[in-house]
C-alpha cells in the first residue's frame, strides 16, 4: 500500500514557512534506563558514566521527568509509538507471540501524506516489514553488536564491519545527507540496538571502566517482602539468572553452574574477526582468569559473587552506551555543520527503562519505576526554552500525535496519546492526564506475572489478574517501591480511590475482556485441541480457514457430511472451539494456530455469540475485538480474503435481548468490509423466517445448527468462496 502523496502540501502546508515544518530526528535506543543518563537528576552513575551528548539535547531543550512507556518490552513499546495506542488495541502485546500489523494506522504513512520524507535506520524488532518509510535499513530481529547485518529494502542483507552503534550513526548521517537534498522536510528514526542485552561495548570501550568500581543501588539485595509474591518468582536476577557465556562473557564451559546459567554462549564473540577477537580477549581474558582463580580458591562469598556479576554487567551496559552517546554527538555536530540544527527537532528516548541492579534485577517488564520510565529529552530551537524541565505525565503513545502535530497533519481520533507540542511551548492544557496506564500481559520468559495499573503523580496501583490482587505504592514516602500499602488502614481511602481510577481508566482506554487475549489451557480438551490445531497448522499449508466457536467446531460433528462435500478437497482447516469468545480467538491466533498459513486464500470467521451469551457483553466491545482479529489476520495471512459472517441469530424471537445484542454487533462489524480484503455476509436471512423467528428445526437449542443448517451455511457462502478463487 503506497501512500506517498504530497497533494496536501499544495493546500495548507504551502502557507506554512519552512520553520513551521521542522525535520524530526528521533534518536532511539533499547533498554536505556534514565538512571544511566546524567541529565536525569539523582543518578548514582552520573559521575562514573556521564552521557554528555544526550545531556546536551536536554540542556538545549527540554527534559521530561515523568515519561513512561505503556508496556515495558521492546517490540510493544515500538508498536505503542507507531500507533499512538495501548498494546491491547494495536495487538503487539509481547515479543513472543506477536507479529505487528503494519497496515493499521501508524504515523509514518501519515507523515508521508503530509509531505515528509521518512526513514528508519537500525533496530525495528516488530516481525513485519516496515510500512510508511521511503527508506529503511533495519537489523534483523534483535540484531548484532559486532559486524552487524542490516536488511535492505529489497530484502537482501548487508554486513557492516565494526560496532553496531557506529554503523547506525554512520548510516543515519548518510541518510540525513540524502534526504536534505529533497524539498520536503524529513522524519528519521535512528534506532540503536544498544544498550540491549548482551551489552557488548565497542572494542575501543571494552576497558572503559577498568579499575573503577560502579556504585551499587540500595536495593541490589532486595528480599521481595511486603509485595506481590510473584516478585520472588521472576527469572531476571543478577544473582541467579546471568548466563556464563552470553551475559558474563566467559568462553568455554560453565565452570560454576551453581552460580551461572548454562547453555547460552556469547554469540557476539563468534561474529568478530581475529583482529577484533584479539582486542576483546586482551581485555576480558585476564579479568575472567582472575575471577576463575578467586573462585577456585574459594575466596568469594555468595554476596561477593553477585557483586562481581553486577560489576561485569554494569561495566558492559555502561560501556555500550558510551559509543552510542558518541554517535549522538557526531549526529548533532553533523546537523550543525550542514546548517540543519535550527530547523530540526531532535529527540532522544529509549523503548523502556531497565533495572541496573535495583531489586536485584536486570531486564524490564515490571511497572516499577526503573523499567516503567522512559527517557525523553527534546530540542527544538526557537520553540523550546533551553534547559527546561517538564513534570507532566507523558507516555510513548504521545509521540505519534506529537509528530503529526508538528507536521501540521490531522491526528486520527483512534490514537490514544496526545500531542506534546503544547507542553513544549509551556502551554499545558488544563485537562492534561493525571494518570498513566500500564499493561504487561505476561510472556513466557523471565517469569514476570501479568499486571496492569495506573500511576498518578504520587501513587501507583498495580493489579495482578492471576490471583486478583493489588499492590499500592506511595512514591513520596517509598520511592524505591519496597512496601505495598494496599493493606494498610492508613491508605484505605487512597486504595479505594485508586481502584476507582483504574476502573475509569480502563473504561476510557477500551481495556475490556473481549479484547484482552485469554486462553483456556486449564481445560484439558481445549488444550489438546489447541495443540492439535497448532501441529496441523505447522505441518500443512491450508487454503481455507474457518475461525469461530462451537458453531464452527460443529463442522466436525453435525456438519461433517456437508464439510466433506464442500471442503473435503479444498485444504480447509477448522479453528472452531466450543465456548470460545473473541478473547480466546485472539490468543489462539497469536499462539500457533496460524503458523505457516501465510499463503491462505480465504478465511471464514464467525465469532462473538459467546461474548453475548456469557456476559451480554457490550456489542461495541465485541465488535472492537473482531476488528482486532481482522488486524491479526492481515498480519499473519496477508494474502487471504476474509469472509466475516454476521453473528448467527440466537433465541427464538426477534425481541430477545441476546438476539438484539448480536444484531448490534453485526451493525458494527458490517462496516469492517472494505470490498477488497474483508467481505461481510449477514446470515439472518438464511436462517430466520419472514417474521424474524428462528425455526426450531434449524437450531433446536436456538444457537446450534442441525445438519441441514450446515448445508444452508455452505450454500450461502459458496459464491463468495468462488469469488475468492477457491
Ligand atoms: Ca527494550
Amino acid at each position: 500500500m503506497l501512500r506517498k502523496t504530497v497533494f496536501l502540501s499544495s493546500l495548507f502546508l504551502a502557507s506554512l514557512g519552512a520553520a513551521d515544518r521542522p525535520n524530526i530526528l528521533f534518536l532511539f535506543s533499547d533498554d536505556h534506563a534514565t538512571q544511566a543518563i546524567s541529565a536525569y537528576p539523582g543518578g548514582i552513575l552520573d559521575d562514573v558514566a556521564p552521557t554528555p551528548n544526550i545531556d546536551r539535547i536536554a540542556k538545549e531543550g527540554m527534559l521530561f521527568e515523568n515519561s513512561y512507556c505503556a508496556n515495558a518490552i521492546c517490540g510493544p513499546s515500538r508498536a505503542n509509538i507507531l500507533t499512538g495506542k495501548h498494546s491491547h488495541l494495536n495487538g503487539y502485546l509481547d515479543n513472543q507471540s506477536s507479529l505487528f500489523d503494519g497496515l493499521q494506522t501508524t504515523f509514518p504513512p501519515l507523515l508521508q501524506e503530509a509531505g515528509y520524507q521518512t526513514a528508519l535506520i537500525g533496530k525495528w524488532h516488530l516481525g513485519s516489514t516496515p510500512v510508511g518509510f521511503d527508506h529503511y535499513e533495519i537489523l534483523p530481529g534483535q540484531g548484532s553488536y559486532y559486524n552487524p547485518d542490516f536488511i535492505q529494502m529489497d530484502g537482501s542483507k548487508k554486513r557492516h564491519h565494526g560496532h553496531c552503534n557506529d554503523v547506525v550513526t554512520n548510516l543515519a548521517i548518510e541518510q540525513i545527507d540524502a534526504m536534505v537534498k529533497g524539498d520536503e522536510p524529513f522524519m528519521m528514526m535512528a534506532q540503536f540496538k544498544a544498550p540491549h542485552r548482551n551489552w557488548s561495548p565497542a572494542l575501543r570501550h571494552v576497558d572503559l571502566f577498568e579499575g573503577q568500581e560502579i556504585p551499587e543501588p540500595d536495593t541490589l539485595f532486595d528480599d521481595y517482602s511486603n509485595r506481590h509474591p510473584s516478585l520472588k518468582e521472576q527469572a531476571m536476577s543478577v544473582e541467579n539468572h546471568m548466563y556464563w557465556g552470553h551475559d558474563m562473557k566467559f568462553n568455554g564451559e560453565n565452570l560454576f553452574p551453581e552460580h551461572f546459567a548454562s547453555g547460552l554462549p556469547n554469540a557476539e564473540y563468534r561474529r568478530m574477526d581475529d583482529e577484533q577477537k584479539a582486542v576483546w580477549d586482551a581485555s576480558y581474558e585476564p579479568r575472567n582468569k582472575a575471577f576463575i582463580k578467586a573462585m577456585e580458591a574459594g575466596e568469594l562469598s555468595d554476596k561477593e559473587i553477585t557483586q562481581w556479576k553486577y560489576q561485569r554487567y554494569m561495566k558492559d551496559y555502561l560501556g555500550v552506551i558510551r559509543s552510542m552517546d558518541e554517535g549522538i554527538g557526531k549526529i548533532l555536530a553533523h546537523l550543525e555543520e550542514t546548517g540543519l540544527a535550527d530547523n530540526t527537532i531532535v529527540i532522544y528516548s529509549s523503548d523502556q527503562g531497565f533495572y541496573l541492579g535495583e531489586h536485584g534485577w536486570y531486564d524490564k517488564r515490571w511497572m516499577f519505576e526503573e523499567s516503567f520510565k522512559m527517557p525523553f529529552v527534546i530540542r527544538w530551537p526557537g520553540v523550546i526554552e533551553p534547559g527546561s524541565t517538564d513534570k507532566h505525565l507523558i507516555q510513548n503513545i504521545d509521540y505519534a500525535p506529537t509528530f503529526l502535530d508538528v507536521a501540521g497533519a490531522e491526528i486520527p481520533a483512534e490514537m490514544q496519546g496526545r500531542s506534546l507540542v503544547p507542553l513544549l511551548k509551556k502551554e499545558a492544557p488544563g485537562d492534561w492526564r493525571n494518570t498513566v496506564y500500564y499493561q504487561y500481559t505476561g510472556e513466557r520468559v523471565h517469569e514476570v506475572a501479568a499486571h496492569d495499573g495506573i500511576r498518578t503523580d504520587r501513587y501507583k496501583l498495580m493489579y495482578f489478574p492471576d490471583d486478583d490482587t493489588y499492590n499500592l505504592f506511595d512514591l513520596k514516602t517509598d520511592p524505591q517501591e519496597m512496601n505495598s500499602v494496599h493493606e494498610s488502614s492508613d491508605y484505605a481511602e487512597v486504595f479505594e480511590e485508586m481502584k476507582k481510577k483504574l476502573a475509569e481508566t480502563r473504561e476510557k482506554l477500551d481495556v475490556h475482556s473481549a479484547i484482552l487475549p485469554a486462553h483456556r489451557l486449564k481445560q484439558a480438551w481445549w488444550k489438546k485441541r489447541h495443540e492439535a490445531k497448532t501441529k496441523l497448522a505447522a505441518e500443512t499449508k491450508h487454503d481455507l480457514i474457518f475461525i469461530g466457536d462451537s458453531i464452527t467446531q460443529g463442522w466436525e460433528g453435525k456438519g461433517k457430511a456437508t464439510w466433506e462435500e464442500y471442503y473435503g478437497d479444498r485444504k480447509a482447516l477448522n479453528l472452531g472451539f466450543s465456548g470460545d469468545r473473541t478473547q480466546h480467538v485472539i490468543w489462539r491466533l497469536n499462539n500457533g494456530e496460524l503458523r505457516n498459513q501465510r499463503d491462505a486464500k480465504a478465511i471464514v470467521m464467525m465469532i462473538g455469540t459467546n461474548n453475548t451469551g456469557h456476559t451480554e457483553q457490550d456489542p461495541e466491545e465485541t465488535a472492537q475485538a473482531i476488528e482486532r482479529i481482522l488486524s491479526i489476520l492481515r498480519a499473519r495471512c496477508p494474502e487471504a480474503k476474509v469472509l466475516l459472517l454476521g453473528v448467527f441469530p440466537r433465541a427464538p424471537k426477534p425481541e430477545d435481548t441476546k438476539r438484539k445484542i448480536n444484531q448490534e454487533i453485526n451493525k458494527r462489524i458490517a462496516k469492517f468490509a472494505d470490498g477488497e480484503r474483508v467481505h461481510y455476509l449477514d446470515m439472518d436471512d438464511v436462517f430466520l423466517d419472514e417474521d424474524g423467528n428462528l425455526p426450531k428445526e434449524i437450531m433446536p437449542d436456538y444457537l446450534h445448527l442441525v445438519p441441514q443448517g450446515y448445508e444452508m451455511w455452505a450454500e450461502a457462502i459458496e459464491p463468495k468462496l468462488k469469488e475468492f478463487g477457491l
